[in-house]
Parts: structure tokens; C-alpha cells; sequence
């Protein structure tokens, strides 16, 4: 493992805008991100049991063709199908058999018949199969009624796949179908890039442990579990990184042991610009740091920085806030990171079941479910209602621009499993 070639780091300027951007529209920040995200994990083989939801690091060919060799798609008999006429007709029927795995020895004589079983490779000589149900026989002899397609009932070697040709592109995600391709034309590994491994921190002196005897002012931290669970369901390594206090050197030692732990770090809270805001600022101070100022709600703002050599999400503290900007942003940008390339989330257009004025100039993302084909919206839009995230099924995707929505009006509506939830 020690001898495997590792890309290089991000530099520490990744994420910085040009001057005097003010609020980044957000098809706009995915475009910047998309732009600037590659690779950043090595590559290795797994055996194909351990390749479900993996990441192909390069295009994989058939080893050999699918089927083989042309075989029977039935239980029948074969022969030439110039030995065929139309009308009734009988064929005497030779010794032996081809069965599956078992092929018939020789070729077949011209004028005659073989039993073949399901899968069996076509004897020499044979190219039409007739149906078992379609015949009668004493076992010597078989008696049925002509024509037959030349060809029937028979699969062609390579009419499935054919040796060499591309049967899985670099950057897909392993499916179950596709370990079935893989083994059916001959491979037992695949290349795959390493996982991506993902920390988690959050941060602030009011967060207790989930269960923890917790002060009155103090509330549980919700957002590490969230987020981690949310990483392990996108197929990546989830690192859990615990919470760090709002003191910067603090702050400081636990973003330096991620670097070493993780391709990227998420963190949570701390990322705007106020006293507490150890985040921002511990980025600031090293140069890495861009905060990106998004017209979303909810959301804003996204500090994106480079902690020594290791990309980092600064995502809103704010749990509503922190899933929308995991799965508008995070998740698009773990993508590339782990080399799948860019995967936009396929949206659904349904009639809204909910009255809405929204203003103009930035993105809204609103808690929804679809019921009876129609998007319903969470009561509240406040962005500490995390009963409202655990109601939602998805969330509804509001355009930047001002728009009146009565039941009935289109919306764009993501489940959360769009994202891979
Ligand atoms: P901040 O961005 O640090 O100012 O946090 C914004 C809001 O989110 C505050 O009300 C925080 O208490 C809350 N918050 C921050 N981190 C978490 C967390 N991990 N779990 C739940 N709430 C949080
Ligand atoms: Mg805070």
C-alpha cells in the first residue's frame, strides 16, 4: 500500500473568488466548485465482493463475450434449418445430448435431430432450435410442423456483450446489475478508487453529546450525527471528528488531526464572521480561506478553505441549514473528489399543494414530501425546526427570482434519495 501514488493536494487558493463578489448565485457556486474539484483519492483492485457502490477508476472491457459460445434459449431440439420444410415432418433423432455444461460431442448429421437443454452450447452442424412443447417423439424420431425462422430459439456468441467492448464506464458507481456484467464476462476485480474519507467536527461551546447530562443552556449536538449519516449513505468513509470548542487553538489541533485523517472535513457552526466564529477566522489567518457569500436559503454563508492540503466545508450551524448545504453542495463536490465526476440530482416537476410569495434574489430550498403527486411544504421555514427535516421526504427547490405559487403551480421537487439519501 505504502508504494501507491497519491494525487496531488488542492492548493490553499482553491476556493478564493475574484474581488468584489458580492452574493454568488448558487447555480453559479456549483459551477466554481465543479470547475475546481478533481480526484484526490489513489486507486486499488477489490475482488468483485467487495466492489457494490464502489467508484471505477477506468473503463472496464468484456474479458470475453457474452454468451460465449451460440447456445439453446430452450428446452427443444436442434438441427439444420436447412433440413427444414414446411408442412409436417419428422427427423430421426441422434445418440446423445447437449445439456448445459455438458456439451454434445461431434456434429450433427446432416438430415437429423440432437436433444438440447437450456444454455447448452449449439452442437456443430446446429443452427434452429424448435421448442420440446412444440413436438412429438418416441425418442427415436421427433414429428412437427415446418417452417421455423432459421436461427429460432437460439442466442447468438456475443449477442449480449462482445469480447472487448466497454461494459462499464470510469467514474460509475458500482450496481448490484453490474456486478452480474462483470462476473458474466469474466472479471473477479475491478479497479476502483479508495474511498473517499470524509470527517466530521462541529463546533461550539453550547453543543453537549447526544445522551450527555447537558447544561440548560447547552443543546445536543444534532448536526455530527446528521452528517455522518449522511456520508455513509453517499458510500463514502465517515470520520467522526467529535466537536471542538470556540477557541481557536483548540479549533486549531482538531482541524490539524483531520487533515492527516481525511479527504475532506466538514464542519459545522462558526463559519460566519462574529466573535465566535473561530472558523472562519482560523481560516483566514492561514490564507486557505473563502467565504462564500450564496443567495440560499437556507444556508448562507459556506466558508470553503484548505487546511493543510485538505479541502474543508464550513458548512451553517444551523441543522436545516447544514443538510441543505451537505446536499446542495457537499455532496456534489464529494463527488468529484472521490472521482465520480459531477452528478446533478434528477429533480421531479409536480404541482405545488401550497400557497408561497416568494421574493427575488436568492435560492430557496423548502421541507416537502410528496402526497398524492403534489409537493406539501413543512408549516415553518425556520432553519432550527429539525422536526421539519425529519418530516420532509425531500425538499422543494425554489427559483432565484420572485414567484407566486398557489396549489397547483410546478415546483421542482428532490426526494432526498435524488442525492443519495
Ligand atoms: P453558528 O453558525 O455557530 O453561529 O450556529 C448557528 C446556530 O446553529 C446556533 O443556534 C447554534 O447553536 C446552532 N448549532 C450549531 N452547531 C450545531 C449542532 N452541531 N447541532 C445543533 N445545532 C447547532
Ligand atoms: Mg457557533
Amino acid at each position: 500500500m505504502g508504494d501507491k501514488l497519491q494525487p496531488p493536494p488542492l492548493t490553499d487558493d482553491c476556493f478564493a473568488l475574484p474581488a468584489g463578489t458580492e452574493w454568488t448565485p448558487v447555480d453559479s457556486a456549483l459551477a466554481e466548485i465543479r470547475r475546481r474539484l478533481r480526484p484526490v483519492v489513489s486507486i486499488e483492485t477489490v475482488p468483485l465482493d467487495q466492489a457494490l457502490c464502489r467508484v471505477l477508476a477506468s473503463d472496464v472491457k468484456a474479458l470475453r463475450a457474452n454468451p460465449p459460445l451460440p447456445n439453446s434459449a430452450v428446452d427443444g431440439y436442434g438441427m439444420r434449418h436447412d433440413d427444414i420444410v414446411d408442412g409436417p415432418q419428422t427427423l430421426p433423432l441422434v445418440a446423445g445430448r447437449a445439456a448445459a455444461g455438458a456439451p454434445f460431442e461431434g456434429a450433427l448429421t446432416a438430415g437429423h435431430a440432437v436433444r438440447v437443454l437450456t444454455g447448452a452450447a449449439l452442437p456443430d452442424g446446429v443452427d434452429t432450435v424448435i421448442l420440446q412443447e412444440d413436438v412429438t417423439t418416441d425418442g427415436r424420431a421427433i414429428a412437427f410442423h415446418g417452417p421455423l425462422k432459421p436461427g429460432a430459439n437460439t442466442r447468438k456468441a456475443g449477442e449480449d456483450v462482445d469480447k472487448g467492448a466497454v461494459i462499464l464506464p470510469r467514474a460509475r458507481r458500482v450496481t448490484v446489475a453490474d456486478l452480474a456484467l462483470a462476473a458474466a464476462t469474466g472479471h473477479k476485480e475491478l479497479t476502483v478508487y479508495q474511498r473517499l474519507r470524509v470527517g466530521v467536527l462541529s463546533t461550539g461551546d453550547e453543543l453537549a453529546e447526544a445522551g450527555d447530562m447537558a447544561r440548560p443552556d447547552q443543546i445536543y449536538d444534532a448536526n455530527r450525527p446528521m452528517v455522518l449519516g449522511a456520508i455513509a449513505r453517499f458510500g463514502f468513509t465517515p470520520v467522526d471528528l467529535g466537536r471542538a470548542p470556540d477557541n481557536r487553538q483548540k479549533l486549531r489541533d482538531f482541524l490539524d488531526r483531520a487533515a492527516d485523517r481525511c479527504d475532506l472535513i466538514l464542519t459545522s457552526g462558526g463559519a460566519s464572521a462574529g466573535d465566535e466564529d473561530h472558523l472562519s477566522a482560523l481560516l483566514n489567518e492561514t490564507g486557505a480561506m473563502a467565504l462564500w457569500r450564496i443567495a440560499i436559503k437556507p444556508g448562507r454563508p459556506l466558508a470553503l478553505g484548505v487546511w493543510r492540503g485538505t479541502p474543508l466545508f464550513g458548512l451553517p450551524g444551523n441543522p436545516v441549514a447544514a443538510l441543505v448545504c451537505t446536499l446542495i453542495f457537499a455532496r456534489p463536490a464529494m463527488g468529484l473528489l472521490a472521482g465520480e465526476g459531477w452528478r446533478a440530482p434528477q429533480a421531479l416537476h409536480v404541482p405545488a399543494a401550497f400557497t408561497k410569495t416568494k421574493k427575488p434574489g436568492r435560492r430557496e430550498y423548502l421541507r416537502a414530501r410528496l402526497r398524492d403527486g403534489k409537493a406539501e411544504v413543512f408549516r415553518s421555514e425556520g432553519s432550527g425546526r429539525i422536526s421539519g427535516l425529519s418530516w420532509a421526504e425531500g425538499l422543494v427547490e425554489l427559483p432565484d427570482g420572485a414567484l407566486d405559487i398557489a396549489p397547483g403551480t410546478p415546483v421542482t421537487y428532490y426526494p432526498y434519495s435524488a442525492f443519495g439519501l
